[in-house]
């Protein structure tokens, strides 16, 4: 179906930072697949990882065991705030499953008329039925009603909006640690502290949407970790499979409490490839030092990006972001510097708020950023109006 407004390109190869098309060009590539290949293209130990699986088994369905699935719930369970994990293939039906666990926790929990969510202006869920009716935008809903009436949206970094939106039917509390698609937009410390605050004073859930900001992104294996608070539900996917699909819903004990045998399920979710995969990731995402070492390359990042936005007054506005990320919010229309960037061998993504997303893989080095910003330059100054 002609959903998807494609770039005539087709790419044939990857290797690490670098993509190579049909005709045998070379692309950087600081879109990841949106924010998807943490690792780079065909990296050899996430390649034997898949491999390996494969000369094995390939899925046997959730009735019955799957031993990666344990070892990969074991170690997300142990590094994060949760006690219990459910995976699937993709990222909406990670939060999917998170928004019918908070309902399930209110129900359980002597709530039943607790089934509201507030959700945020600019935020982006996925594009299920119930994913376009929490997000509301105009472009994803139109055609598609009637929604399911269930969330409440107010303005993203704004406490007060948020207090004044809970009443007697909220359940919870959905919000993007870093908004993605909504530009590169950073929750301020404060709010998300508050928010924390707002969920334990009225006994709702605080559920985190890190699909695009976790798994190292922001050089924190999980974004919420930098404003020193923990959520009760989280939802995960892009970077945990490295390019393989697969997310997860992760909770503490307590708000699955409703998630008993027979309330929820999958045919594929957490098979074996996957899980392989997934745990391949973590093996080298937990190796001693590589976050930090995400962290210093970001610096830099950050630091040339301020000194190309300093340079190009009349393309570029500002840097945005943590981490690996990053955003420019463009002066020119975002969709010709990302076409124009192309042409010059780079690779990113669009955002709204007339943003570029620059999502390079977790592995990218100086004389990558030189690169990078030796293409942003040459860029720029074509695009000067
Ligand atoms: C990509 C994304 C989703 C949806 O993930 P899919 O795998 O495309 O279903 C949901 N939330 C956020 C924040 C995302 O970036």
């Amino acid at each position: 179906m002609p959903v998807y407004a494609r770039a005539d390109v087709a790419f044939e190869r990857g290797e690490g930072p670098y993509l190579f098309d049909t005709e045998g060009r070379r692309y950087l590539d600081f879109a990841s697949g949106i924010a998807v290949t943490a690792f780079g293209h065909a990296h050899p130990y996430l390649i034997a990882a898949l491999e390996a699986q494969a000369r094995k088994l390939w899925h046997t369905s959730n009735l019955f065991r799957v031993s990666g699935q344990e070892s990969l719930a074991a170690r997300l369970i142990e590094h994060t705030f949760a006690d219990t994990v459910f995976f699937t293939n993709s990222g909406v039906e990670a939060w999917e499953c998170g928004t019918k666990l908070v309902r399930k926790y209110q129900y359980e929990s002597g709530h039943p008329e607790r089934t509201r969510i507030i959700t945020f202006e600019g935020a982006f869920h996925g594009r299920t039925m119930t994913a376009i009716a929490a997000t509301k935008q105009e472009k994803m809903v139109k055609g598609f009603g009637p929604l399911i009436d269930a969330f409440d949206q107010v303005p993203f970094n704004d406490l007060e909006a948020v207090r004044a939106a809970i009443g007697p039917n909220t359940a919870a509390i959905c919000v993007e640690p870093i908004q993605g698609e909504g530009g590169i937009r950073p929750a301020t410390v404060e709010f998300m502290q508050g928010l924390r605050k707002l969920c334990d004073d009225n006994g709702l859930l605080l559920f985190l949407d890190e699909i695009q900001c976790g798994v190292g992104r922001t050089g924190k294996l999980f974004a919420y970790e930098s404003a020193g608070i923990t959520p009760d539900v989280m939802c995960i996917a892009k970077g945990i499979g490295g390019g393989f699909p697969i997310g997860a819903c992760l909770a503490t004990e307590k708000a699955a409490l409703g998630m008993t045998i027979g309330t929820h399920g999958t045919t594929f979710g957490g098979n074996p490839l996957g899980t392989a995969v997934g745990n391949a990731v973590l093996d080298l995402m937990l190796a001693p030092g590589f976050l930090d070492g995400v962290q210093a390359i970001a610096a830099e990042l950050h630091a040339a990006l301020n000194g190309v936005v300093a340079r190009h007054r009349a393309v570029l506005a500002e840097v945005r972001g943590v981490g690996l990320l990053l955003g420019l919010k463009s002066v020119v229309p975002n969709g010709d510097l990302v076409q124009a960037l192309r042409r010059n061998g780079m690779l990113v993504v669009g955002a709204a708020d007339n943003v570029i997303r620059l999502l390079p893989p977790l592995i990218i080095t100086r004389t990558q950023i030189d690169e990078a910003v030796a293409i942003l330059d040459r860029t720029c100054a074509e695009l000067v109006p």
